[in-house]
């Protein structure tokens, strides 16, 4: 499954990226209609939207749905999301939705923050811009960056000591990790980062919890395992309490 993480605070649900994992998170939340969701997505890639047809909870009748068309100031990213569901892509129609899409266009950030989440919008270096998230809630900080190229060949959105600072004591960063030496120099541009260069974040930004995210396609759970027990290596070896995970379907962590 493709990009879908989501954070639950109280009877609230923060959905980042509607990628295919969205399908099995409206499995899991079908049977609480009382969970209040909103949506966002990162940007407009294949990847990070292709699953919100598929998130049936929008097919609960009165089941509130937050989105956020001015988030990005182009309408280019909730358009995607909803523009699929043309009929030739897929067989239902917006109109035929029976949740309640509520497009929230004025002070989209104002809004979450009224509803507990605080988030901040962080540009990403990746082919066709991105956004990340840095979310507060309460006193946790949640960081989610997924495609992120460090250390890109084309002009950055953001340089490596502000990536540093942003993500600095989060409690977890989630963070685009899909590459590996053996895939350099040819994917070099692509917009993604190696998993050496997120353990190499991690510690300098001395995150509580690192998530390696964004997998390859082309990565076994087993060459998954063995690059895990690498990056708990190095940042053993470097006396860093970082404590790393590589991403997995159903992967739950409590602050
Ligand atoms: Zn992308
Ligand atoms: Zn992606």
């Amino acid at each position: 499954n493709t990009s879908c993480v989501s954070i639950t605070a109280d009877n609230k649900i923060l959905i980042l990226d509607a990628g295919t994992g969205i399908r099995n998170l409206g499995s899991a939340i079908i049977s609480k209609p009382d969970l209040e969701i909103f949506v966002i997505v990162t940007h407009s890639h294949w990847d990070h939207i292709q699953g919100f047809p598929f998130f049936t909870p929008i097919y609960q009748p009165n089941r509130p749905v937050h989105m956020f068309p001015t988030l990005h100031k182009k309408n280019v990213v909730l358009a995607s999301l909803i523009d699929q569901m043309d009929g030739a892509h897929f067989p239902i129609t917006p109109d035929q939705v029976p949740s309640n899409f509520n497009f929230v266009t004025e002070n989209p950030l104002e809004f979450l923050e009224s509803n507990g989440f605080h988030l901040e919008m962080v540009p990403m270096n990746h082919p066709g811009k991105a956004f990340g998230y840095k979310i507060t809630i309460d006193d946790k900080i949640i960081c989610y960056f997924t495609d992120n190229e460090i250390d890109p060949p084309y002009e950055k959105s953001i340089e490596l000591n502000e990536l540093t600072n942003q993500c600095r004591n989060a409690d977890i960063l989630i963070h685009d990790a899909q590459y590996t030496e053996d895939d350099m120099p040819l994917k070099h541009g692509w917009g993604h980062s190696l998993i050496s260069q997120v353990t190499e974040l991690g510690k300098s930004a001395e995150v509580k919890n690192l998530v390696y995210y964004h997998h390859d396609p082309e990565r076994t759970d087993d060459l998954l395992d063995k690059e895990l027990e690498k990056a708990a290596k190095t940042l053993k070896e470097n006396g860093s309490s970082v404590q790393p995970y590589f991403a997995y379907e159903g992967l739950k962590l409590t602050l």
